[in-house]
């Protein structure tokens, strides 16, 4: 089968990063709405506008955010014993800014090096791929990619259909089983 997986808050703890990164700009977590909606400046106290700019800074200038982020367990596993048996691409979003792009290629370099980096797409649009099945966390993409759907649990993504849904990596493979099945 034809893959695509996910990079932020599928491989990588993306919102664990953003959160330490956020809170040492002193802002105070909502604690009752962290994960809760898909706009992280809703998880913190305080002007709004001021949080979306501390985020944006951090995504597009701050060295160390996305090449330092934890790596999902169980995904270095998982993904090496996809890699033996499917046709396995990384599809992620390229944020603006110097940092992201050759980060986020370092960061599969030292956490997945069995991964062939000419099967790494930086996109916004990942409906426009053409697949067996998606990896994904994000709602809109879940909502749009024509092909079979892992969703990755959280609560700003209740309700959104999928094939399956997992909350770790461990259940991948019998996630992809059932899709291949279908
Ligand atoms: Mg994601």
């Amino acid at each position: 089968m034809r893959i695509f997986v996910d990079m932020d808050n599928v491989l990588t703890q993306f919102n664990k990063q953003m959160i330490t990164y956020l809170r040492r700009t002193n802002l105070e977590l909502i604690q009752e709405k962290v994960e809760k909606t898909w706009e992280i400046a809703e998880w913190f106290e305080g002007d709004k506008n001021r949080i979306k700019k501390s985020y944006a800074y951090i995504m597009s200038s701050v060295p160390g955010f996305w090449a330092g982020m934890e790596i999902m367990p169980g995904a270095k596993e998982v993904m090496d014993h996809m890699m033996k048996y499917h046709e396995v691409y990384i599809a992620t979003a390229a944020f603006w800014g110097d940092t992201c792009i050759p980060e986020k290629v370092r960061w599969i370099r030292n956490h997945l090096r069995k991964f062939d980096l000419n099967n790494l797409i930086f996109t916004q649009h990942k409906e426009l791929l053409k697949g067996d099945v998606i990896i994904d966390d994000k709602p809109k993409t879940l909502t749009m990619f024509e092909g079979g759907k892992i969703k990755w649990s959280y609560p700003y993504n209740i309700g959104v259909e999928a094939d399956v849904e997992v909350v770790k990596w461990e259940q991948v493979p019998a996630a992809l089983a059932l899709i291949g099945q279908k």
